[in-house]
């Protein structure tokens, strides 16, 4: 099993630190791990209402902390991911800020919609009034730049918008079918996300048929379990694994220097 969407403390929204989390995963059993924390928004020139990323002066000592703690692990494999958001027209300046450190792999994902953090349970109200259909067609648009942007190894979960269980009245196999097409045509890997099972949504992201549909197009998959606490790492695997291969899906992608190679994917 491989967990690669691990948050630590310095995001100020999860608890726990590097170690911490490392050691849940031993217990569990799980063969590598890789920390994907939130990437600094400041260095985007994007301040939130709500800070929920660590400070660009923090960016360095993360990643001698995971590169630290990867060389001195022998049972486990721990990577060094991160998590950055798709912010339209940041696009330069990430790729800038990539180049310059050693990831193993990078998140891209989607959590505003211009200043609303949308997955932030404390503007879950802000749903309230809204046309669905249009917020659902908006975020797709943004799923498909995120891709089409090259930037990213991995979109992190894929149809977050479902988050709080607003869902729009028409059929949303159109937007699927689309997100799809933009991960295969990008090269980008789909990632199954197991924390919306825990979230009102009470289903992975994505759910079963998005992922048969990728599936189909011959989309690349990873699992994450979103950790932002301890206990959390590895959360539901077994039977995210199980979707997986119900879904037609036999390997996940591991990552190296953002190089990928495929694991066979099995029920331990
Ligand atoms: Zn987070
Ligand atoms: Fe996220
Ligand atoms: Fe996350
Ligand atoms: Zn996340």
């Amino acid at each position: 099993m491989i967990d690669y969407h691990i948050h630590t403390s310095l995001c100020r929204h999860a608890r726990g630190c590097l170690e911490e989390y490392v050691e849940v995963a031993r217990q569990k059993g799980l063969k590598e791990i890789g920390f994907a924390d939130h990437f600094p928004l400041d260095l985007l020139g994007f301040t939130p209402p709500s800070q929920v990323t660590m400070d660009p002066g923090e960016l360095p000592g993360y990643i001698r902390q995971v590169r630290e703690l990867a060389a001195g692990s022998k049972d486990l494999k721990i990577k060094l991911g991160i998590e950055v958001d798709y912010i339209p027209g940041t696009e330069d300046r990430v790729k800038e800020m990539l180049d310059i450190y050693p990831f193993d792999y990078v998140i891209g994902s989607i959590h505003f919609m211009d200043e609303w953090d949308f997955t932030h349970p404390k503007y879950a109200v802000d749903y309230a009034g809204k046309d669905m259909g249009e917020l659902y067609g908006i975020y797709f648009d943004l799923v498909e730049q995120a891709c089409g942007s090259g930037l990213f190894d991995i979109m992190g979960h894929i149809d977050v918008i479902k988050k709080f269980g607003y869902y729009p009245s028409k059929e949303m196999e159109p937007l699927w079918e689309m997100a799809a097409r933009a991960l295969k045509n990008s090269g980008t890997c789909l990632e199954l996300n197991t924390a919306g099972k825990d979230a009102p949504a009470g289903e992975f992201y994505p759910g079963l048929r998005f992922l048969e549909i990728c599936r189909r197009e011959g989309v690349h998959v990873t699992m994450g379990s979103d950790a932002h606490a301890p206990e959390r790492v590895g959360r539901h695997f077994k039977e995210g694994i199980a979707a997986l291969l119900k879904a037609g899906y036999s390997e996940q992608v591991s990552f190296d220097r953002r190089n990928r190679s495929f694991v066979p994917l099995r029920v331990e």
